[in-house]
């Protein structure tokens, strides 16, 4: 089975619209997607109505940004019902937070002599309500301030940086309670993307797994192939399920394409096992 249960759309921060990621998803032979925007689950109408007219399977999905012990991680929910009100009440919650933080994230760049990176920002979302760092970055890039996303990033968006914002999002518990309260499984996406130790990592699983959490990605375009075998070895450990998915953005911004990816260690029970 080819799956892709991790990728964005105009209605977060990728750079196709919902439609128009099925269509590719599609064309490089992806047979079940989910669609899993930040935040938000405004895409997931069209994307299901092109999933049924193209014949490839679909979930609902949505990726939730979460703070744990001040670090940012995020938690896809797969196979939600969007109209749950718990999680619509919790997701609108998060994107009010994202205005006020892309005010400061345009005072630090304005302080850093980078002017209108707001309005420079907001042409490159299509949706007002979910401004991501990914919109400063394309206008960065298109002021000239570095090359690509990537190295503007590590020169203006992180940790220590002018446009960098210390920001709360939602708690684990938080995410976890509404991704089961609207029906979904809760998965962590890309874990080797988060910058701690083993034994935090560890901590951050069980505590996940205590809340409710059931799977985790292992194959995905954040993951190197040395880290398959790694998180392949914690889903065996803590008994997750395996997910898999690009997290595909759009060309130039993905390290991997639609539906691309290896498969999933044979061994390993998929997240779409039962569906
Ligand atoms: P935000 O949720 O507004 O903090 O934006 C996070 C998004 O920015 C991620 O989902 C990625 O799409 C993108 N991103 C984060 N870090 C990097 C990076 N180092 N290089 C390229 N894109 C990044
Ligand atoms: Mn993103
Ligand atoms: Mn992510
Ligand atoms: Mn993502």
């Amino acid at each position: 089975m080819n799956a892709d249960l991790h990728c964005h759309s105009t209605e977060s921060d990728g750079l196709l619209s919902p439609r128009e990621v099925v269509a590719r998803a599609a064309a490089n032979g992806v047979e079940l997607i989910s669609l899993t925007d930040h935040d938000v689950t405004s895409g997931l109408d069209d994307a299901r109505a092109e999933a049924g007219e193209r014949g490839l399977r679909f979930v609902d999905g949505v990726e939730i940004s979460v703070t744990w012990h001040g670090a940012t991680v995020h938690i896809v929910g797969l196979r939600i019902d969007p109209q749950s009100a718990p999680l619509r009440e919790g997701l609108e919650s998060i994107r009010r937070g994202r205005a006020t933080r892309a005010q400061k994230i345009a005072e630090g760049l304005s302080a850093a002599g980078i002017p209108g990176s707001l309005e420079g920002a907001q042409r490159y979302a299509d949706n007002p309500e979910l401004l991501s760092r990914a919109h400063f970055a394309r206008f960065l890039v298109e002021a000239g301030r570095a090359a690509d996303v990537k190295n503007v990033f590590q020169r203006y968006l992180v940790k220590d940086r002018p446009g960098w914002v210390q920001h709360r999002w939602a708690s684990l518990q938080e995410a976890v309670g509404w991704i089961r309260a609207a029906g979904g499984i809760a998965v962590v996406a890309h874990p080797g993307r988060y910058k701690c130790e083993r034994r935090e990592l560890r901590e951050f699983f069980a505590e996940f797994r205590d809340c409710g959490g059931a799977a985790i990605e292992i194959v995905t375009g954040a993951h190197t192939p040395e880290q398959y075998h790694e998180f392949a070895k914690s889903a065996r450990e803590f008994g997750f399920l395996a997910s898999r998915g690009s997290d595909y953005h759009g060309k130039g911004e993905s390290r991997a394409d639609l539906g691309m990816l290896p498969p999933l260690p044979d061994d390993l029970r998929p997240v779409w096992h039962d569906w």
